[in-house]
């Protein structure tokens, strides 16, 4: 039985590490936008959400700490919310990551990227991995230290002025909020 409680990692700290950044913002700064929106439409759900940081925290630069309070949350989903960022400013799309293998994470990711297709078709999804980007290994510690289904989202590319746009935009998202939370409850249906 899933336990509708869904704890929510806003990528980065924003204390000491602001993440990726673009022209006008930085991934730690709109991963708490996303985050605080997403908690308010899952509450709206009737959801119980935990956050692993409500503003920028340094205790959030330590991911066995954030891995550690949601293990201990009762949480029955963990999403990680974050930006992309790659040298060449073209580089644009949607990844969602989780742990090598397959897991109940599986379905949910798929859950995600159908969605994502419906409520936010401008987000190309990307379904190779192979263009680097440094902070996806480290970020993949909290997949494989979470007990409960994980994922890593990618939401755009923060190194893309249109896509860095599209993030700093509400009614962006507003949709692709839209999209994870109904993933959600499609998970917790099943
Ligand atoms: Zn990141």
């Amino acid at each position: 039985m899933f336990s509708r409680i869904v704890f929510v990692n806003a990528g980065h700290d924003g204390a000491v590490d602001p993440g990726a950044l673009g022209a006008m913002s930085t991934e730690a700064g709109l991963m708490m936008l996303f985050a605080e929106e997403l908690q308010a439409a899952l509450i709206a759900r009737a959801y119980q959400v935990l956050m692993s940081r409500s503003g920028p925290d340094a205790s959030n630069y330590d991911l066995a700490y954030v891995c550690e309070l949601a293990n201990n949350s009762g949480a029955g989903l963990f999403i990680s919310l974050h930006a992309n960022s790659f040298a060449s400013p073209s580089a644009h799309g949607f990844e969602v990551w989780t742990s090598p293998g397959p897991t109940k994470a599986d379905l949910f990711a798929d859950l995600i990227v159908r969605n994502v297709q419906a409520f936010a078709p401008e987000l190309t999804i990307r379904a190779d991995k192979s263009d680097g980007d440094d902070d996806k290994e480290g970020n993949l510690y909290v997949l494989t230290h979470t007990l409960m289904p994980a994922v890593l989202i990618e939401i755009a590319f923060i190194s893309n002025p249109q896509e860095e746009m599209w993030m700093n935009d509400p009614t962006f998202r507003a949709r692709v909020i839209e999209a994870i939370c109904a993933a959600v409850d499609q998970f917790a249906g099943f």
